[in-house]
């Protein structure tokens, strides 16, 4: 028989991968009227490359956009109304894997809100993000967020003006490399994991001593998978959407924190390479979220990295002037 919780795992996660998902009830009246902030017009975001009588002429900015939107409605029908009903959802879904690190998009988000966005259409699927600033009346302050690629790193990361992540990072979590954090609990979709995107093949380690308890039980919708019981609690960790499982490793079987139990991919009911990681107080208990169970912290670029990534900001900013 199975059960309704692997069910709604994989559903669940089926709807966070796709792109243009339903957008969160919005908390602010659906009938208020939506405005567009002033500077920024419909069609800004598409002919911004045509250049304002500001935009810097230099290569750098040939592919890139500005939109500025001030919030009336939901956020997906503001960034709708400042670009078209194509890009405006796809564009949203990424702004919101930065803006669920400052607020509950469900909750927090208030007529006037302001958001800025610099992105590109490299693909023509998903668009790129690449700086964020965020005005929140509630919570009365700003943020600021810039896509960077610190001088080694495989993949570009969100970090602040100061060089600090904008992601919290799990301590003991399952993975170490990874692109982002593409879902949260936190995030109001109702998904009940975490979910990393991250290349086929990158390392999964047990996230405490345990015993597997179950392997690829629901394989069309879990694809290749681990379910570990902690021995002490009784805790379940679900391990998703694997490529491969170490050799070796079947129920029973012990594994200690930190031991590579696995290798992450795309199998099962997964639209990109990722692993969706939960954790449970039991087989059908509650779901726990894993940025309460773990200590957590956020990386800070290294200091001789901070002219690069304010030098990029400043660069990005300019395109916010150049249509203001
Ligand atoms: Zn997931």
């Amino acid at each position: 028989m199975r059960g309704c919780s692997e069910i709604s795992v994989w559903t669940a996660c089926l709807l966070v991968t796709l792109l243009g998902c339903d957008e969160p009830a919005p908390r602010v009246s659906a009938e208020a009227e939506l405005q567009v902030a002033s500077s920024t017009t419909a069609q800004t975001a598409t002919v911004a490359a045509e250049a304002g009588p500001k935009r810097p002429t230099d290569p750098f900015y040939a592919n890139l956009h500005h939109l500025k939107v001030s919030i009336r409605s939901s956020l997906e029908a503001s960034v709708v109304a400042g670009t078209n009903a194509t890009l405006g959802p796809a564009l949203t879904q990424v702004a919101k894997r930065v803006l669920v690190w400052w607020i509950d998009p469900n909750r927090d988000l208030y007529p006037g809100d302001e958001l800025e966005l610099v992105y590109s259409t490299p693909n023509g699927v998903e668009p790129a993000v690449h700086a964020i600033w965020f005005r929140s009346e509630k919570l009365g302050r700003s943020f600021e967020a810039v896509h960077f690629v610190p001088s080694g790193a495989l993949h570009p990361r969100w970090f602040d003006p100061e060089g600090r992540e904008i992601e919290l990072r799990l301590k003991d979590g399952p993975i170490r490399e990874y692109e982002q954090i593409t879902s949260i609990l936190k995030d109001g979709r109702g998904h009940k994991g975490v979910d990393f995107k991250a290349p086929t093949g990158t390392p999964v380690y047990a996230p405490f001593d345990g015993r597997v308890e179950r392997k690829n039980w629901s394989l069309r919708g879990n694809g290749l998978a681990l379910d570990l019981a902690e021995l002490r609690s009784g805790r379940r960790a679900l391990l998703l959407h694997l490529s491969a499982i170490v050799k070796g490793l079947r129920p029973g079987s012990r594994v200690k924190k930190g031991q590579l139990i696995a290798y992450s991919g795309n199998t099962g009911r997964s639209t990109a390479p990722h692993l969706h990681y939960q954790l449970q107080r039991s087989l059908h208990g509650k779901v726990i979220d894993p940025f309460d169970f773990h200590r957590t912290w956020r990386a800070r670029l290294p200091d001789s990295e901070m002219p690069a990534l304010r030098e990029r900001l400043i660069k990005y900013s300019k395109l916010r002037e150049s249509v203001t």
